[in-house]
């Protein structure tokens, strides 16, 4: 069989190893860590992202190369494109790396997103401000992620500490409108190195403190809605010449209008409720996408909800996991506990997530909220 290379030996890694394993392929990760999530299901190279050493020793051993993260070094890349095969390329990397290169590129293949300034200077930042209104989001162009590297201005006089903060990251700045979404969703696309495409169904979901909780699918929007945003996705994944998985997130306005947040082009969190849910999990699809087998069926089997689990859920859960019989017969549920195997337990850190498959969104949350083990925000 075919030996598949990634970049990045993180839960993503680990949960395509595990999906393309059962295919028959074998799959080799480069991470700094040792015993990653990746390298405990999988053969690993232990050093660091950007050493081209172990970069070319990826590419020896791989017949083809993927990657789990989009802060992907370009030299790196560069070099990795040459030395083997990268069929996802290095231009959709390029472009999901910086904010505002990702936003034109969104733009341009006939999609919206909210209304968006380069921010050089402070005085870029007071007039772009004056003519978003407040409140509005200043991010850092790259490396930002669970809402680390971003700052929602609510009043003039918090602009000047806003712009030194996240200057201090050393990257340049975007300012983007708030948007005052209802909902927010994602779409996951895959495109194959052919041409063909296919969108996982819209999910719903919703943050706590910046880190992705609940992914409820199908979404509670419209079916038209839900049409579009997968349309939306695949004219990205089209647009930008995606191989691979691209996630993409929207915002959902009450006009029923959609706004792309960001992509990400890797498996996502919120596809994580595929793994169960549907006929082809993300990671199986990723894996066929890159290994240009034909793309597989995303049609969705159940409802369901995905609850992350991080840290501070790991003990409460595993104390649990057990007496949740009786809770499952009375609602219909049933929950799927996927691990990922880091060790530390810190607060805040993935550690894992838990599909719960029912008749129902409803049934459901219902099962999440009986298990006391998750803080449920309200609304939800
Ligand atoms: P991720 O972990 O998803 O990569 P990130 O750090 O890259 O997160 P974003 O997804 O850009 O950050 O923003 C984080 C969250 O902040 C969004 O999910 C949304 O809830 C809120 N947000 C971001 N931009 C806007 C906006 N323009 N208007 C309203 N809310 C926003
Ligand atoms: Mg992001
Ligand atoms: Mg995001």
């Amino acid at each position: 069989g075919s030996t598949v290379g990634i970049l990045g030996g993180g839960q993503l890694g680990r949960m395509m190893a595990l999906a393309g394993s059962a295919m028959g392929y074998r799959f080799v990760a480069l991470d700094p860590a040792d015993d990653s999530p990746c390298g405990q299901v999988a053969d690993q190279i232990v050093a660091a992202y950007d050493d081209q050493e172990a970069a070319r020793e990826l590419a020896r051993r791989a017949d083809v190369i993927t990657y789990e993260f989009e802060n992907v070094d370009a030299g790196v890349a560069a070099m990795l494109m040459e030395e083997s095969y990268v069929p996802q390329g290095s231009e959709l990397l390029y472009t999901t790396q910086h904010r505002l290169r990702e936003k034109r590129a969104i733009e341009a293949a006939g999609a919206r997103v909210a209304p968006y300034a380069e921010i050089r200077s402070v005085d870029d930042l007071r007039e772009a401000a004056a003519s978003f209104g407040l409140p509005c989001v200043l991010k850092t162009a790259t490396g930002g992620y669970d809402g680390k590297g971003q700052w929602v201005i609510r009043s003039e006089a918090e602009i000047p500490e806003a712009f030194e903060t996240l200057s201090r990251a050393g990257t340049e700045l975007v300012l983007e409108q708030f948007i005052r979404f209802t909902k927010e969703l994602s779409v996951i696309a895959a495109r194959s190195p052919q041409g063909e495409t296919k969108a996982f169904p819209v999910a719903e979901n919703i943050h706590v403190d910046n880190i992705l909780h609940l992914s409820i699918v199908p979404a509670r929007i419209d079916a038209a809605v839900q049409a579009e945003a997968e349309r939306l996705a695949v004219r990205i994944a089209e647009g930008l010449g995606a191989v691979g998985l691209i996630a993409v997130e929207l915002f959902l306005t009450e006009d029923g209008e959609l706004f792309v947040n960001e992509l990400a082009p890797r498996p996502h969190n919120s596809g994580h409720y595929t793994m169960e849910a549907c006929r082809t999990s993300q990671f199986e699809q990723h894996v066929r996408a890159v290994c240009g087998l034909p793309l597989g069926d995303t049609a969705l089997l159940t409802p369901v909800v995905m609850v992350n689990v991080l840290g501070e859920h790991v003990a409460p859960l595993l104390a649990r996991m057990g007496r949740q019989d009786e809770a499952e017969r009375r609602l219909g549920t049933s929950a799927k506990v996927h691990l990922y195997g880091k060790s530390e337990a810190k607060s805040r850190r993935k550690m894992g997530h838990v599909n719960v498959l029912a008749s129902g969104c409803d049934a459901a949350l219902s099962w999440i909220r009986e298990t006391g083990i998750w803080e449920m925000p309200d609304g939800v």
